[in-house]
């Protein structure tokens, strides 16, 4: 564990380096999905400071037992309204926030515990039906419309393309992602800092940092193969 993890923040550096960015930009957010708490736990010992979890009632009993105090844990997930009383609140960074329903939701239980809660928006840069996320038209005006949300503090954006056996066929929709940030930086929304992109997953996450990620989702990479059917 300890050797991939440092493997992976040492092609970090150098992709960083090949792209001329300050590699202390980057941080990498190791995906835990479907893995036992004893993985987290080994990944911790190696270091690992973030952990990104996709569904809801596994992550919360995951937070429960091993807490937060000197790690963070981050929602990466499709997360349904109704379920937004979990997730408030109990997350460093919600990435995957793509509706101003989900966006009001999130808002008013944050309001409810009394935090702020950080998120990225989720965008479809890829186009596809069956991935979650804004459309990149639609980007701009959700993130003007979150922007008033008191209890929420939007921190950038996340996108996941579809998976290509050639990283290289991800890397434009990583460029669109950072133009979208750009666009939206512009546009000064007051509250709204367009720091994060929060882009690249074990296949690709090279090709994303010469594209500007500052958090990549490594699953695994780290963690092995996941078995869906175990859940
Ligand atoms: C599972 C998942 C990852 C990690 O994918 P790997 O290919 O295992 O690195 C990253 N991002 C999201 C949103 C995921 O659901």
């Amino acid at each position: 564990m300890k050797d991939r993890i440092q493997r992976i923040e040492k092609q970090i550096r150098e992709a960083a380096e090949k792209a001329g960015r300050n590699p202390d930009e980057i941080r990498l957010v190791a995906v835990s999905k479907i893995k036992p708490a004893e993985m987290v736990k080994e990944a911790m010992d190696a270091g690992q400071k973030i952990f990104g979890e996709n569904y809801i009632q596994e992550a919360v009993a995951k937070i429960e037992e091993i807490g937060s105090t000197s790690i963070e844990w981050h929602f990466i997930g499709h997360l349904q309204s109704k379920k937004s009383k979990y997730a408030a609140g109990a997350f460093a960074l919600i990435h995957s926030v793509d509706s101003l329903k989900l966006a009001r939701e999130i808002d008013k239980q944050a309001a409810k515990k009394g935090v702020v809660q950080p998120i990225l928006i989720q965008v479809n840069t890829s186009g596809e039906k069956s991935k979650s996320g804004t459309t990149a038209e639609d980007a701009v005006e959700l993130v003007r419309e979150v922007a008033t949300l008191e209890h929420i503090a939007v921190k950038g954006l996340m996108t996941m393309p579809a998976f290509f056996d050639d990283p290289e066929g991800a890397r434009p929709y990583f460029r669109e992602l950072r133009l979208i940030r750009d666009r939206i930086a512009a546009l000064g929304f007051p509250g709204v800092e367009m720091k994060e992109l929060s882009m690249g997953m074990s296949g690709d996450f090279e090709v994303a940092i010469e594209e500007g990620a500052t958090l990549v989702r490594v699953g695994t990479a780290i963690f092995g193969a996941r078995d869906y059917s175990a859940r």
